[in-house]
């Protein structure tokens, strides 16, 4: 081992000090973001992948920040769930999606779909989101199945009887529901027979070694074999290259998402999308 000289001690504890501050002043700016109108969402195309047409699209929240520039989630998010700002902003996204669906719908795409992410604290926190964002879809006249909510492993690694009781509310109500990351995790297909699941969303890591000699590339097949049978449609994540997505396509992958089609876009790109998408 090293031995830590009275100068390292002094830096160490100065880099925690300046964390500490850094985090105190991202909650403060955080707390502010949304009355200044600081959070922005862009969505990311999924596509069919016979022909490329794209009806659903990832709804992922970005945050302008007026000296930092533009901040991605994994920066803020974590923060958010741990502080409960979480709830906040996400009853501001479910909002911003339901408006902009409508819209959609309404003018460029009937059929579209836009999908959100959700936390575990909005499940397990009786009350809090669930029935907002119920309320939201029938006052502001939004279809359900205009809607994808997508869960993650780890919201149902230590999930109780609430959660499915929620997410069987929601289904009840025409909300799909989609499986995020799927296969990250260490139980994934047991969730499937548990959990209400439309659609199952093959992880970006998967895809990345799809073109190597792997294992990854064997189980990704059974996965989409497997989701065919129970009726569950999939998406693969992070498709970059012609080839992975010639692999998946080959296998009966319904839909990807991922760079070689579209990165996440912001609104008036987005709409200019679905606008040649509806003249060709
Ligand atoms: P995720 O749900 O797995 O979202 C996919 C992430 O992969 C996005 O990163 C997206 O920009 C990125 N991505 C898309 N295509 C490609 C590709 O071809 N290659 C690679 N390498 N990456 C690709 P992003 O936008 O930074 O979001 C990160 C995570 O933050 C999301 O992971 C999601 O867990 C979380 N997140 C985003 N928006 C929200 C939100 O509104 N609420 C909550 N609770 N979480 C959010
Ligand atoms: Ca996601
Ligand atoms: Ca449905
Ligand atoms: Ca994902």
């Amino acid at each position: 081992a090293k031995s830590i000289g009275k100068n390292n001690y002094h830096y160490y504890t100065k880099s925690m000090r300046d964390a500490a501050l850094k985090r105190m002043t991202l909650i403060s700016d955080l707390r502010h973001a949304i009355e200044n109108e600081e959070l922005f969402i862009v969505y990311q195309p999924i596509v069919e992948m016979h022909n490329g047409y794209c009806t659903k699209a990832e709804a992922l929240i970005r945050w302008q920040h007026p000296v930092h520039g533009v901040i991605g989630p994994l920066e803020f998010i974590p923060v958010a769930e741990e502080t409960g700002l979480i709830i906040d902003i996400s009853n501001w996204v479910f909002s911003q999606v339901c408006r902009d669906v409508r819209h959609w719908r309404k003018t460029l795409c009937p059929t579209l779909q836009l999908s959100i992410n959700t936390s575990p604290i909005h499940y397990t926190d009786p009350d809090r989101c669930i029935t907002q964002w119920l309320d939201t879809l029938l006052e502001t006249r939004t279809p359900p199945q205009a809607i994808l909510l997508e869960i993650t492993e780890n919201l149902l690694m230590d999930a109780n009887q609430s959660v499915s009781t929620k997410l069987f509310q929601f289904r009840q109500a025409g909300v799909d529901i989609a499986l995020d990351d799927f296969g990250t995790g260490y139980s994934s297909i047991s969730y499937l027979k548990k959990y209400p699941t439309d659609i199952l969303k093959i992880d970006k890591s998967f895809v990345h070694s799809m073109s190597e000699v792997s294992n990854d590339k064997v189980l990704c097949e059974a996965i989409i074999v497997m989701a065919k049978k129970l009726g569950i449609k999939v998406v693969a994540e992070g498709i970059e290259t012609e080839e992975q997505r010639n692999i998946l396509q080959k296998m009966g992958c319904e839909y990807g998402q991922g760079y070689l089609f579209a990165k996440p876009l912001k609104y008036q790109d987005f709409d200019a999308l679905l606008k040649r998408q509806k003249q060709d």
